[in-house]
């Protein structure tokens, strides 16, 4: 039997039709990012079958090295969002300044800001990776947007969303009321809606954290993962999982559909830099994302979506997740983080911390 099955596209109009006086220009726009995410899926999925796989020999603006296929990802997304007259500019990981319509094409009333290729360390490994875009409003009466004119809060977002590249390519989306996931049918190349109204749980017992820099971490989220490992004999009174895939797209799709608790948080490392994670293209469309799925994302001292950019490349302290736990970690944040944590209940030191 023909299962009649709600595409993006229609779900995408349906959504116009709601918004009073909505012109189609934004439904237009989301058609090409849907676009520029389906022809990344096919070059991912080409893996080693094409000459993609590989480190480009470059690197980005932040000093890491690019792979063949961060550059490429790059490309799709300019050559396939530019030309639409939606948009007046787009920033990029990959690129050090805001990229401005060519002058060829009509400037529209939008800035797209994106993560091309997330994840991309995976990549030969065959790991999961993924697309994170985020739209913005361009303030009226500007023409040459600057770079200045992308740094606004994350609750300023009109829609944000990611791709995920895994054994099946999805597109997770939130315009704002709920989160909705749709799964690529390639045969008829259509994502169609799979996950409506998706919503992460609001308590969990797994958490992910990259615990080879536990050494360098701030004494709230000692405590806490120092409490998640003494599992059921310690003060949580139940035992936790732990998880790390090493990509962003992959961690948040995971806690978006099972729930669970993922952090990369500021640390002592490098006290120029007070996080890993990018604000405006990584942190703030996953956080839109968790955020009206119900769950929370939070830097540890302020919910993300309320921080104001200082530039376009800022990194920051992320953590999100089920509710209740990122809500333990902000309070830990207010109580720890003036003291030395002295982990009283492990006697006189913490799981994580070397003996006196
Ligand atoms: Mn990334
Ligand atoms: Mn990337």
């Amino acid at each position: 039997m023909w299962l009649r099955e709600k595409t993006l596209t229609e779900f995408i109009i349906e959504e116009q039709r709601k918004a009073p006086g909505a012109t189609g220009g934004f439904t237009a726009l989301l058609n090409d990012i849907r676009l520029a995410c389906k022809r990344i899926a096919y070059l991912v999925g080409k893996g080693a079958l094409t000459d993609a796989l590989g480190r480009a020999g470059s690197d980005n603006v932040q000093g890491e090295a690019q792979m063949k296929l961060d550059v490429l990802a790059n490309d799709i997304f300019l050559r396939t969002n530019e030309w639409g007259g939606h948009l007046a500019a787009m920033v990029s990981e990959e690129l050090e300044q805001p990229y401005l319509i060519p002058a060829q094409y009509p400037r529209g009333r939008y800035l797209l800001v994106f993560d091309p290729l997330d994840g991309s360390s995976n990549i030969d490994v065959n790991v999961s990776v993924g697309s994170i875009f985020s739209v913005l409003r361009c303030a009226d009466g500007v023409v040459e947007p600057t770079a200045a004119d992308f740094l606004q809060p994350g609750v300023q977002q009109v829609c944000a969303g990611y791709a995920i590249y895994g054994p099946t390519t999805m597109l997770v989306l939130t315009l704002g009321r709920g989160v909705h996931g749709f799964t690529l049918d390639r045969e008829i190349g259509e994502f169609v809606l799979t996950h409506p109204g998706l919503r992460v749980p609001e308590d969990t017992s797994e958490f992910a954290i990259n615990a080879s820099n536990s050494r360098f971490w701030e004494p709230a989220v000692k405590r806490y993962v120092d409490e998640c490992l003494a599992g059921k004999a310690g003060p949580r009174g139940k035992d936790f999982n732990m998880r790390w895939v090493a990509s962003l797209v992959a961690e948040a799709h995971r806690i978006l559909l099972r729930g669970g608790v993922f952090m990369y948080p500021r640390d002592s490392r490098d006290p120029a830099s007070p996080g890993r994670l990018r604000l405006l293209y990584e942190a703030n469309p996953i956080g839109l994302v968790i955020e009206q799925a119900g769950g929370r994302a939070s830097s540890g001292l302020a919910p993300i979506l309320e921080i104001k950019p200082d530039s376009l490349h800022q990194r920051i302290g992320f953590m999100f997740g089920s509710r209740h736990e990122v809500e333990r970690l902000e309070r830990y944040h207010r109580d720890f983080n003036q003291r030395e944590y002295d982990a009283p209940l492990f006697g006189s030191r913490g799981l994580f911390r070397a003996p006196a």
